[in-house]
């Protein structure tokens, strides 16, 4: 028995000494990534509800390896994050996406919004990203209103003073805040009176199983009431069926994003489908 368990203990200080290598390893090469410009980011397509138009898109990154694997964000990001190389990454995206709906705009000839994530461990933290995003307009030529930046909840509630005087900045700049994954985190609702925010994101865990699961279609109809009664509007992620589509229209929620309308896809496919 004795012998069990110090092989047991062998193998756990093995296995835990691969992961940290591993770890390692990842962080070299997601810094390469940058350098090798191997992120690519995808469109998903935001839906007026109302309408039915396409009006607007969220940008999500993914790492294309040379081998052409593609990795997504939740295996990479929150790497980034702690290895602080989130910041580099989140300006990257900022810029490329601009860019696109910047050129989206000017051949399409209409407005077009788009939104793009910004990491919650930077969010309160991050003294230079009001200059860094009036920067990029500038240098994109994308107006301020075409871009929504979306921050999660916790990322808002972790320094809230701070997050408030960096989203009136933002906001006094013309650009659009949502809170994003809304409903998963632990603000208290009489904070959320307080974010000058304009969207709120209902997340996918509430919505996956309209219309099956009572209590989850209790919560996204209060969201919905919530964001009327507060002056903003609610954009629904993760809507995959026409039954939610359905729900959500009945209660007035103004916007959806999901695989109904449309995965999140390369440009080239994005402008093909949806110009
Ligand atoms: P998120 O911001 O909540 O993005 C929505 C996620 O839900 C995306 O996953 C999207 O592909 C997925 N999704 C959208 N519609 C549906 C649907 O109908 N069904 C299902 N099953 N899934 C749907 P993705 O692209 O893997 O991104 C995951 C998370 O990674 C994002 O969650 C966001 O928190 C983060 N992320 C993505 N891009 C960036 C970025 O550029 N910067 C930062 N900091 N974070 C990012
Ligand atoms: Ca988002
Ligand atoms: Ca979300
Ligand atoms: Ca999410």
């Amino acid at each position: 028995a004795k012998e069990a368990g110090k092989n047991g203990y062998q193998l756990f200080t093995a296995a835990m000494q691969q992961t940290i290598m591993q770890r390692i390893e990842l962080e070299a090469r997601l810094s390469d990534a940058l350098c090798r410009n191997e992120f690519v980011l995808f469109y998903q397509p935001q839906v007026d509800l109302e309408s039915e138009h396409v009006i607007g898109a969220e940008a999500l990154i993914r790492w294309q390896k040379p081998d052409g694997q593609l990795v997504y964000p939740d295996e990479f990001i929150p790497i980034a994050e702690e290895c602080g190389l989130i910041t580099q990454i989140d300006h990257w995206v900022l810029k490329a996406a601009c860019r696109q709906a910047n050129k989206w705009r000017e051949q399409s000839g209409r407005n077009f919004k788009m939104s793009v994530n910004l990491s919650s461990e930077q969010f309160a933290k991050d003294q230079e990203l009001v200059q860094r995003v009036k920067n990029v307009l500038n240098k994109t030529g994308l107006p301020a209103e075409c871009l929504t930046l979306e921050v999660t909840e916790n990322a808002v509630m972790s320094d809230t003073e701070s997050a408030i005087a960096i989203m009136t900045q933002l906001t006094a700049l013309g650009v659009s805040i949502a809170i994003d994954d809304f409903g998963t985190g632990y603000s208290s609702l009489s904070y959320v009176k307080n974010f000058p925010a304009r969207y709120l994101k209902i997340d996918r865990s509430f919505v996956k199983d309209i219309p099956g699961d009572s209590d989850d279609m209790a919560i996204a109809a209060s969201i919905i009431s919530l964001g009327r009664n507060l002056n903003m509007e609610v954009i629904a992620e993760g809507v995959e069926e026409q039954t939610q589509i359905d729900f959500l229209k009945q209660h007035r929620c103004q916007q959806v994003q999901g695989y109904f309308y449309g995965k999140p896809c390369a440009a080239e496919f994005f402008s093909q489908q949806f110009f």
